[in-house]
Protein backbone atom coordinates (compact mmCIF):
# COMPACT_ATOMS: atom_id res chain seq x y z
CA UNK A 1 0.00 0.00 0.00
CA UNK A 2 2.65 2.63 0.49
CA UNK A 3 3.50 2.66 -3.07
CA UNK A 4 -0.13 3.95 -3.91
CA UNK A 5 -0.32 7.47 -5.25
CA UNK A 6 -3.02 10.33 -2.64
CA UNK A 7 -5.54 9.53 -5.03
CA UNK A 8 -5.36 5.46 -5.04
CA UNK A 9 -5.34 5.58 -1.40
CA UNK A 10 -8.45 7.66 -1.16
CA UNK A 11 -10.26 5.45 -3.17
CA UNK A 12 -8.89 2.26 -0.84
CA UNK A 13 -9.72 3.85 2.27
CA UNK A 14 -13.51 4.16 0.53
CA UNK A 15 -13.73 0.68 -0.33
CA UNK A 16 -12.65 -0.09 2.91
CA UNK A 17 -9.77 -1.98 1.04
CA UNK A 18 -7.84 -1.14 4.26
CA UNK A 19 -8.20 1.35 6.93
CA UNK A 20 -6.47 4.32 8.06
CA UNK A 21 -4.87 2.78 11.18
CA UNK A 22 -3.74 0.17 9.17
CA UNK A 23 -2.22 2.09 6.79
CA UNK A 24 -0.82 4.38 9.38
CA UNK A 25 0.99 1.26 11.01
CA UNK A 26 2.15 0.40 7.64
CA UNK A 27 4.22 3.69 7.83
CA UNK A 28 5.14 3.65 11.39
CA UNK A 29 6.74 0.07 10.76
CA UNK A 30 8.70 1.06 7.71
CA UNK A 31 9.80 4.46 9.49
CA UNK A 32 11.14 1.98 11.66
CA UNK A 33 12.60 -0.28 9.43
CA UNK A 34 14.53 2.16 7.75
CA UNK A 35 15.77 4.30 10.71
CA UNK A 36 18.92 4.29 9.50
CA UNK A 37 18.04 7.37 6.89
CA UNK A 38 17.71 9.09 10.05
CA UNK A 39 14.84 10.97 7.88
CA UNK A 40 12.60 12.23 11.04
CA UNK A 41 13.53 13.53 14.26
CA UNK A 42 10.44 12.84 15.91
CA UNK A 43 7.81 10.25 15.72
CA UNK A 44 4.78 10.71 17.03
CA UNK A 45 3.44 7.29 16.57
CA UNK A 46 0.20 7.55 19.67
CA UNK A 47 -1.07 10.82 18.44
CA UNK A 48 -0.76 9.37 14.77
CA UNK A 49 -2.61 6.55 15.37
CA UNK A 50 -5.57 8.85 17.12
CA UNK A 51 -5.79 10.72 14.17
CA UNK A 52 -5.88 7.61 11.78
CA UNK A 53 -8.79 6.26 14.07
CA UNK A 54 -10.18 9.50 13.97
CA UNK A 55 -10.00 9.71 10.17
CA UNK A 56 -11.69 5.99 10.01
CA UNK A 57 -14.74 7.91 11.48
CA UNK A 58 -15.16 10.33 9.18
CA UNK A 59 -14.32 8.12 6.14
CA UNK A 60 -17.37 5.61 7.32
CA UNK A 61 -19.46 8.59 7.92
CA UNK A 62 -19.09 9.94 4.16
CA UNK A 63 -17.61 13.05 5.69
CA UNK A 64 -13.70 12.80 4.16
CA UNK A 65 -11.79 14.87 1.97
CA UNK A 66 -8.74 13.25 -0.35
CA UNK A 67 -6.37 14.16 2.51
CA UNK A 68 -8.38 12.62 5.20
CA UNK A 69 -6.83 9.19 6.50
CA UNK A 70 -3.26 9.77 4.57
CA UNK A 71 -0.03 9.64 6.74
CA UNK A 72 2.44 12.20 5.74
CA UNK A 73 5.17 14.14 7.39
CA UNK A 74 5.91 17.71 8.76
CA UNK A 75 9.01 18.95 8.03
CA UNK A 76 10.43 20.22 11.59
CA UNK A 77 10.00 23.83 10.68
CA UNK A 78 6.87 24.19 11.38
CA UNK A 79 5.30 24.44 14.68
CA UNK A 80 2.95 21.21 16.04
CA UNK A 81 0.98 22.06 18.94
CA UNK A 82 2.07 19.79 22.34
CA UNK A 83 5.23 18.51 19.87
CA UNK A 84 8.93 18.95 19.70
CA UNK A 85 9.43 21.54 17.28
CA UNK A 86 13.18 22.01 16.88
CA UNK A 87 14.22 23.33 13.31
CA UNK A 88 16.81 21.01 13.69
CA UNK A 89 19.08 22.76 16.34
CA UNK A 90 20.08 22.01 19.90
CA UNK A 91 18.51 25.46 20.52
CA UNK A 92 15.03 24.20 20.18
CA UNK A 93 15.85 20.55 21.25
CA UNK A 94 13.11 21.70 24.28
CA UNK A 95 10.71 23.00 22.31
CA UNK A 96 7.57 22.06 22.18
CA UNK A 97 5.30 24.29 20.28
CA UNK A 98 2.17 25.95 21.90
CA UNK A 99 -0.12 26.15 18.94
CA UNK A 100 -0.13 24.86 15.62
CA UNK A 101 1.57 26.87 12.09
CA UNK A 102 -0.91 27.27 9.90
CA UNK A 103 -0.11 24.74 7.66
CA UNK A 104 -0.46 22.29 10.50
CA UNK A 105 -3.81 23.38 11.11
CA UNK A 106 -5.00 22.91 7.67
CA UNK A 107 -3.64 19.58 7.66
CA UNK A 108 -5.33 18.48 10.34
CA UNK A 109 -8.75 19.73 8.76
CA UNK A 110 -8.14 17.81 6.28
CA UNK A 111 -7.80 15.07 8.54
CA UNK A 112 -4.47 13.70 7.27
CA UNK A 113 -2.48 11.84 9.93
CA UNK A 114 0.51 13.23 10.78
CA UNK A 115 3.51 10.03 11.42
CA UNK A 116 6.22 12.91 12.86
CA UNK A 117 8.64 15.60 12.09
CA UNK A 118 10.99 15.51 9.64
CA UNK A 119 14.78 16.27 10.18
CA UNK A 120 16.17 19.58 7.75
CA UNK A 121 19.46 21.59 8.44
CA UNK A 122 19.86 23.97 11.23
CA UNK A 123 16.91 26.54 10.88
CA UNK A 124 16.95 25.42 7.32
CA UNK A 125 20.33 26.56 6.71
CA UNK A 126 22.26 24.03 4.34
CA UNK A 127 22.61 21.82 1.19
CA UNK A 128 23.33 18.81 2.50
CA UNK A 129 21.11 18.31 5.38
CA UNK A 130 24.41 17.97 7.69
CA UNK A 131 24.15 20.93 9.53
CA UNK A 132 21.21 19.27 11.63
CA UNK A 133 21.81 19.03 15.06
CA UNK A 134 20.28 15.43 14.96
CA UNK A 135 23.03 14.27 12.20
CA UNK A 136 23.02 13.77 8.70
CA UNK A 137 20.10 12.10 6.56
CA UNK A 138 21.01 9.34 4.19
CA UNK A 139 19.76 9.51 0.50
CA UNK A 140 18.10 5.92 -0.15
CA UNK A 141 19.51 6.27 -3.40
CA UNK A 142 22.86 5.72 -2.32
CA UNK A 143 22.89 6.23 1.79
CA UNK A 144 27.11 7.34 1.26
CA UNK A 145 25.32 10.28 -0.22
CA UNK A 146 23.32 13.99 0.51
CA UNK A 147 19.75 13.52 0.45
CA UNK A 148 19.90 17.60 -0.20
CA UNK A 149 18.92 20.05 2.01
CA UNK A 150 17.60 22.30 3.97
CA UNK A 151 14.23 19.68 3.44
CA UNK A 152 16.28 16.50 3.45
CA UNK A 153 14.39 14.18 5.86
CA UNK A 154 11.23 15.09 3.92
CA UNK A 155 12.77 14.13 0.31
CA UNK A 156 14.27 11.01 1.60
CA UNK A 157 11.63 10.11 3.56
CA UNK A 158 9.16 10.41 0.27
CA UNK A 159 11.65 8.48 -1.87
CA UNK A 160 11.75 5.83 0.65
CA UNK A 161 8.07 6.05 1.11
CA UNK A 162 8.61 6.21 4.76
CA UNK A 163 5.32 8.80 4.39
CA UNK A 164 2.68 9.31 1.01
CA UNK A 165 4.01 12.94 0.88
CA UNK A 166 5.31 15.64 3.01
CA UNK A 167 5.73 19.12 3.71
CA UNK A 168 9.13 20.92 2.80
CA UNK A 169 10.33 24.86 3.23
CA UNK A 170 11.96 26.52 0.16
CA UNK A 171 14.09 29.99 1.14
CA UNK A 172 16.94 29.11 -1.77
CA UNK A 173 16.02 26.19 -3.13
CA UNK A 174 15.14 24.05 -0.03
CA UNK A 175 12.52 21.76 -1.50
CA UNK A 176 13.58 21.41 -4.98
CA UNK A 177 17.08 20.85 -4.24
CA UNK A 178 16.67 17.24 -1.80
CA UNK A 179 13.42 16.57 -4.46
CA UNK A 180 15.98 16.79 -7.68
CA UNK A 181 18.54 14.76 -5.68
CA UNK A 182 16.04 12.33 -3.80
CA UNK A 183 14.20 12.01 -7.40
CA UNK A 184 10.65 13.10 -5.99
CA UNK A 185 8.43 15.72 -6.82
CA UNK A 186 8.62 19.41 -5.54
CA UNK A 187 7.17 22.48 -5.75
CA UNK A 188 7.65 25.98 -4.03
CA UNK A 189 4.90 28.05 -4.37
CA UNK A 190 5.00 32.11 -5.17
CA UNK A 191 5.80 33.99 -2.32
CA UNK A 192 2.86 34.60 -0.35
CA UNK A 193 0.91 31.74 -1.66
CA UNK A 194 1.54 29.68 1.33
CA UNK A 195 0.91 31.01 4.91
CA UNK A 196 4.38 31.70 6.81
CA UNK A 197 2.84 31.34 10.49
CA UNK A 198 4.17 29.13 12.85
CA UNK A 199 6.76 28.30 10.03
CA UNK A 200 10.13 29.34 12.09
CA UNK A 201 11.57 31.65 9.99
CA UNK A 202 14.86 31.89 8.36
CA UNK A 203 14.99 34.72 6.06
CA UNK A 204 11.10 36.08 5.65
CA UNK A 205 11.06 37.32 2.95
CA UNK A 206 12.05 34.84 0.80
CA UNK A 207 10.89 32.04 3.05
CA UNK A 208 7.90 29.92 1.29
CA UNK A 209 6.12 26.26 2.69
CA UNK A 210 5.45 23.45 -0.06
CA UNK A 211 4.57 20.20 -1.30
CA UNK A 212 7.35 17.07 -1.47
CA UNK A 213 5.10 14.21 -3.20
CA UNK A 214 5.96 11.77 -5.95
CA UNK A 215 4.02 12.61 -8.23
CA UNK A 216 2.51 16.37 -9.58
CA UNK A 217 -0.95 15.20 -9.09
CA UNK A 218 -0.29 14.57 -5.49
CA UNK A 219 1.53 17.99 -4.99
CA UNK A 220 -1.75 19.52 -6.53
CA UNK A 221 -3.44 17.98 -3.29
CA UNK A 222 -1.50 18.97 -1.23
CA UNK A 223 -0.63 22.36 -2.27
CA UNK A 224 -4.88 22.88 -2.50
CA UNK A 225 -4.63 22.22 0.97
CA UNK A 226 -1.77 24.68 1.99
CA UNK A 227 -2.64 27.54 0.01
CA UNK A 228 -4.87 30.97 0.58
CA UNK A 229 -4.95 33.52 2.79
CA UNK A 230 -3.77 33.74 6.17
CA UNK A 231 -4.58 36.90 7.80
CA UNK A 232 -1.76 35.84 10.54
CA UNK A 233 1.10 36.10 8.32
CA UNK A 234 0.93 39.86 6.83
CA UNK A 235 2.96 38.58 3.54
CA UNK A 236 0.49 35.76 2.65
CA UNK A 237 -1.42 37.37 -0.94
CA UNK A 238 -5.26 37.37 -0.50
CA UNK A 239 -5.75 35.88 -4.18
CA UNK A 240 -8.31 33.28 -4.57
CA UNK A 241 -6.60 29.43 -4.38
CA UNK A 242 -7.69 28.26 -7.90
CA UNK A 243 -8.77 24.24 -8.14
CA UNK A 244 -4.72 22.99 -8.75
CA UNK A 245 -6.37 19.50 -9.90
CA UNK A 246 -8.78 20.35 -13.13
CA UNK A 247 -6.33 21.82 -15.68
CA UNK A 248 -3.66 18.70 -15.38
CA UNK A 249 -4.14 17.07 -18.10
CA UNK A 250 -4.21 20.60 -20.35
CA UNK A 251 -2.91 20.16 -23.36
CA UNK A 252 0.70 21.66 -23.67
CA UNK A 253 0.20 22.18 -27.84
CA UNK A 254 2.19 25.28 -28.28
CA UNK A 255 3.70 25.70 -24.86
CA UNK A 256 7.05 28.29 -25.18
CA UNK A 257 9.56 26.85 -23.45
CA UNK A 258 12.59 29.12 -22.55
CA UNK A 259 16.11 28.03 -21.47
CA UNK A 260 18.58 30.11 -20.17
CA UNK A 261 22.03 30.20 -22.09
CA UNK A 262 23.65 30.38 -18.61
CA UNK A 263 22.00 27.27 -16.98
CA UNK A 264 23.82 25.18 -19.59
CA UNK A 265 26.70 26.68 -19.14
CA UNK A 266 30.37 25.80 -17.70
CA UNK A 267 29.61 24.01 -13.77
CA UNK A 268 27.08 21.93 -14.84
CA UNK A 269 27.76 18.06 -14.98
CA UNK A 270 27.33 16.88 -18.70
CA UNK A 271 25.73 13.75 -17.44
CA UNK A 272 22.96 15.99 -15.49
CA UNK A 273 22.84 18.34 -19.09
CA UNK A 274 22.35 15.47 -21.60
CA UNK A 275 19.52 14.01 -19.06
CA UNK A 276 17.85 17.37 -19.05
CA UNK A 277 17.93 17.48 -22.82
CA UNK A 278 16.24 14.29 -23.33
CA UNK A 279 13.36 15.70 -20.76
CA UNK A 280 13.16 18.93 -22.50
CA UNK A 281 12.85 16.49 -25.90
CA UNK A 282 9.66 14.94 -24.47
CA UNK A 283 8.30 18.28 -23.93
CA UNK A 284 8.63 19.00 -28.05
CA UNK A 285 7.39 15.79 -28.39
CA UNK A 286 4.01 16.63 -26.09
CA UNK A 287 3.80 19.72 -28.78
CA UNK A 288 6.33 22.86 -26.84
CA UNK A 289 8.48 24.72 -28.81
CA UNK A 290 11.62 25.85 -27.55
CA UNK A 291 14.14 28.70 -27.42
CA UNK A 292 16.98 30.14 -25.65
CA UNK A 293 17.14 32.57 -23.86
CA UNK A 294 19.22 35.13 -21.44
CA UNK A 295 19.32 35.57 -17.76
CA UNK A 296 22.10 38.20 -17.52
CA UNK A 297 21.44 38.68 -13.80
CA UNK A 298 22.13 35.18 -13.47
CA UNK A 299 25.53 35.09 -11.75
CA UNK A 300 24.23 37.91 -9.35
CA UNK A 301 22.09 35.93 -7.24
CA UNK A 302 24.18 33.67 -5.10
CA UNK A 303 25.83 37.00 -3.76
CA UNK A 304 23.37 39.02 -3.66
CA UNK A 305 21.64 36.03 -1.50
CA UNK A 306 23.99 35.44 0.54
CA UNK A 307 23.93 38.87 1.75
CA UNK A 308 20.39 38.86 2.26
CA UNK A 309 19.27 35.49 3.87
CA UNK A 310 21.81 36.31 6.84
CA UNK A 311 21.01 39.66 7.41
CA UNK A 312 17.10 38.19 7.86
CA UNK A 313 18.17 35.57 9.85
CA UNK A 314 20.99 38.00 11.76
CA UNK A 315 17.50 39.86 12.53
CA UNK A 316 14.87 36.85 13.37
CA UNK A 317 17.43 34.41 15.32
CA UNK A 318 18.00 37.51 17.41
CA UNK A 319 14.68 35.63 20.01
CA UNK A 320 16.69 33.03 20.64
CA UNK A 321 18.44 34.32 23.84
CA UNK A 322 18.31 31.37 26.17
CA UNK A 323 15.57 33.80 28.20
CA UNK A 324 12.02 33.35 26.38
CA UNK A 325 12.39 30.21 25.42
CA UNK A 326 15.23 27.46 23.87
CA UNK A 327 18.46 26.26 25.35
CA UNK A 328 19.52 27.94 28.23
CA UNK A 329 23.18 27.41 29.51
CA UNK A 330 23.92 26.32 33.05
CA UNK A 331 25.11 28.50 35.95
CA UNK A 332 25.24 32.07 33.94
CA UNK A 333 27.17 34.83 35.99
CA UNK A 334 25.34 37.84 34.39
CA UNK A 335 23.09 38.46 32.00
CA UNK A 336 25.81 38.80 29.18
CA UNK A 337 27.44 35.28 30.36
CA UNK A 338 23.86 33.99 29.56
CA UNK A 339 23.03 35.34 26.16
CA UNK A 340 26.72 34.57 25.54
CA UNK A 341 26.92 30.93 25.94
CA UNK A 342 23.17 30.23 25.30
CA UNK A 343 23.60 31.19 21.70
CA UNK A 344 27.14 29.87 21.61
CA UNK A 345 26.32 26.75 22.67
CA UNK A 346 22.85 26.27 21.17
CA UNK A 347 23.65 27.14 17.85
CA UNK A 348 25.82 25.06 15.53
CA UNK A 349 28.48 26.37 13.10
CA UNK A 350 26.74 27.33 9.99
CA UNK A 351 23.87 29.01 11.56
CA UNK A 352 26.72 31.07 13.73
CA UNK A 353 28.39 32.00 10.47
CA UNK A 354 24.97 33.31 8.73
CA UNK A 355 24.51 35.40 12.12
CA UNK A 356 27.89 36.92 11.71
CA UNK A 357 27.84 37.10 7.82
CA UNK A 358 24.30 39.31 8.62
CA UNK A 359 25.11 41.10 11.46
CA UNK A 360 28.50 42.51 9.46
CA UNK A 361 26.29 43.22 6.59
CA UNK A 362 23.98 45.30 8.26
CA UNK A 363 25.92 47.18 10.28
CA UNK A 364 26.79 51.29 9.91
CA UNK A 365 28.76 51.60 7.57
CA UNK A 366 28.23 48.54 5.88
CA UNK A 367 24.36 48.29 5.00
CA UNK A 368 24.90 50.45 1.83
CA UNK A 369 27.87 48.65 0.49
CA UNK A 370 26.33 45.67 0.75
CA UNK A 371 22.47 45.01 1.80
CA UNK A 372 21.49 47.81 0.05
CA UNK A 373 23.15 46.90 -3.05
CA UNK A 374 22.09 43.43 -2.58
CA UNK A 375 18.46 44.43 -2.63
CA UNK A 376 19.25 46.16 -5.86
CA UNK A 377 20.53 43.22 -7.38
CA UNK A 378 17.36 41.57 -6.13
CA UNK A 379 15.40 44.12 -8.42
CA UNK A 380 17.25 43.36 -11.20
CA UNK A 381 16.93 39.60 -10.68
CA UNK A 382 13.10 39.79 -10.68
CA UNK A 383 13.35 42.53 -13.85
CA UNK A 384 15.28 39.72 -15.52
CA UNK A 385 12.02 37.22 -14.88
CA UNK A 386 9.51 39.34 -15.43
CA UNK A 387 11.54 39.92 -19.19
CA UNK A 388 11.55 36.00 -19.59
CA UNK A 389 8.32 35.40 -18.60
CA UNK A 390 6.83 37.92 -21.20
CA UNK A 391 8.37 36.66 -23.74
CA UNK A 392 7.96 32.37 -23.26
CA UNK A 393 5.66 30.70 -20.80
CA UNK A 394 7.55 29.25 -18.50
CA UNK A 395 11.42 28.44 -18.41
CA UNK A 396 13.30 25.05 -17.96
CA UNK A 397 16.75 24.37 -16.76
CA UNK A 398 18.67 22.01 -14.01
CA UNK A 399 17.67 22.29 -10.24
CA UNK A 400 21.82 21.54 -9.21
CA UNK A 401 25.02 21.30 -10.93
CA UNK A 402 25.75 17.64 -10.18
CA UNK A 403 23.72 14.48 -8.62
CA UNK A 404 23.91 13.74 -5.27
CA UNK A 405 27.82 14.29 -3.37
CA UNK A 406 28.67 12.06 -0.81
CA UNK A 407 28.04 12.87 2.75
CA UNK A 408 31.29 14.57 4.33
CA UNK A 409 32.33 16.11 0.98
CA UNK A 410 31.81 19.51 0.72
CA UNK A 411 30.48 20.50 4.29
CA UNK A 412 34.17 21.93 5.41
CA UNK A 413 33.76 24.39 2.22
CA UNK A 414 30.76 26.57 2.77
CA UNK A 415 31.07 28.45 -0.84
CA UNK A 416 30.93 24.87 -2.60
CA UNK A 417 27.92 24.01 -0.67
CA UNK A 418 26.26 27.49 -1.07
CA UNK A 419 26.94 26.78 -4.82
CA UNK A 420 24.85 23.92 -5.16
CA UNK A 421 21.72 26.40 -4.95
CA UNK A 422 23.22 28.01 -7.73
CA UNK A 423 20.43 27.21 -10.18
CA UNK A 424 17.41 27.52 -7.25
CA UNK A 425 18.72 31.05 -5.57
CA UNK A 426 17.33 33.42 -8.07
CA UNK A 427 13.64 32.45 -7.56
CA UNK A 428 13.30 32.91 -4.51
CA UNK A 429 14.89 36.54 -5.06
CA UNK A 430 12.13 37.32 -7.41
CA UNK A 431 9.27 35.04 -6.01
CA UNK A 432 7.93 33.34 -8.91
CA UNK A 433 7.09 29.78 -7.97
CA UNK A 434 9.37 26.73 -9.68
CA UNK A 435 9.37 22.78 -9.42
CA UNK A 436 11.63 20.19 -9.43
CA UNK A 437 10.24 17.18 -11.15
CA UNK A 438 12.04 14.14 -11.48
CA UNK A 439 13.60 13.53 -15.15
CA UNK A 440 16.15 10.38 -14.81
CA UNK A 441 19.27 9.32 -14.12
CA UNK A 442 23.09 9.93 -14.07
CA UNK A 443 25.49 7.64 -12.69
CA UNK A 444 22.48 5.86 -11.22
CA UNK A 445 21.47 8.74 -9.01
CA UNK A 446 18.23 11.04 -9.66
CA UNK A 447 18.05 13.89 -11.62
CA UNK A 448 15.55 16.85 -11.53
CA UNK A 449 14.34 19.29 -14.07
CA UNK A 450 13.56 22.77 -13.01
CA UNK A 451 10.16 24.22 -14.62
CA UNK A 452 10.23 28.07 -13.19
CA UNK A 453 6.66 29.68 -14.03
CA UNK A 454 4.95 33.12 -13.54
CA UNK A 455 3.68 34.74 -10.68
CA UNK A 456 0.81 32.65 -9.22
CA UNK A 457 1.48 30.02 -12.19
CA UNK A 458 0.91 27.12 -10.03
CA UNK A 459 -1.19 25.21 -11.71
CA UNK A 460 0.37 25.61 -15.18
CA UNK A 461 3.15 24.30 -12.99
CA UNK A 462 1.62 21.29 -12.19
CA UNK A 463 0.05 20.80 -15.32
CA UNK A 464 3.54 21.00 -17.09
CA UNK A 465 4.81 18.34 -14.87
CA UNK A 466 2.10 15.85 -14.74
CA UNK A 467 1.58 15.54 -18.17
CA UNK A 468 5.48 14.67 -18.33
CA UNK A 469 4.86 11.77 -15.48
CA UNK A 470 1.94 10.43 -17.81
CA UNK A 471 4.85 10.06 -20.56
CA UNK A 472 7.74 9.16 -18.53
CA UNK A 473 8.54 6.71 -15.19
CA UNK A 474 10.93 8.35 -13.49
CA UNK A 475 8.52 9.56 -10.42
CA UNK A 476 7.59 5.81 -10.09
CA UNK A 477 11.10 4.10 -9.91
CA UNK A 478 12.08 3.32 -6.28
CA UNK A 479 15.39 2.99 -4.59
CA UNK A 480 16.67 -0.80 -3.99
CA UNK A 481 15.44 -2.00 -0.78
CA UNK A 482 13.07 0.52 -0.38
CA UNK A 483 10.45 -0.67 -3.68
N1 LIG B 1 21.00 26.23 0.84
C1 LIG B 1 20.43 27.53 0.99
C2 LIG B 1 20.84 28.12 2.31
O1 LIG B 1 21.51 27.47 3.05
C3 LIG B 1 18.93 27.46 0.89
C4 LIG B 1 18.30 26.86 2.07
C5 LIG B 1 16.82 26.94 2.06
O2 LIG B 1 16.20 27.07 1.00
N2 LIG B 1 16.23 26.90 3.24
O3 LIG B 1 20.50 29.24 2.62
Amino acid sequence: MHNKSITELAKSLRSGEFSSVELTQAFLDRINQHSALNAYITVTEERALEQAQQADVRLAAGDAELLTGIPFAQKDIFCTQNVKTSCGSKMLDNFIAPYNATVVEKFNQAGAVMLGKLNMDEFAMGSSNETSYYGAVRNPWDTNTVPGGSSGGSAAAVAAKLAVCATGTDTGGSIRQPAALCGITGLKPTYGRVSRYGMIAYASSLDQGGPMTRSAEDAAIMLQTMAGFDEKDSTSVDLPVPDYRIGLTNSLEGLKIGLPKEFFGEGLNSDVAATLEAAINEYRKLGATVTEISMPSFKLAIPAYYVIAPAECSANLSRFDGVRFGYRCENPVDLTDLYTRSRGEGFGKEVKRRILMGTYALSTGYYDAYYIKAQKIRRVISEDFKKALSEVDVIMGPVTPSTAFGIGEKIANPVEMYLSDIYTIAINLAGVPAMSIPAGFANNLPVGLQIIGNYFAEAKLLNIAHLYQQVTDWHTQSPKGFE
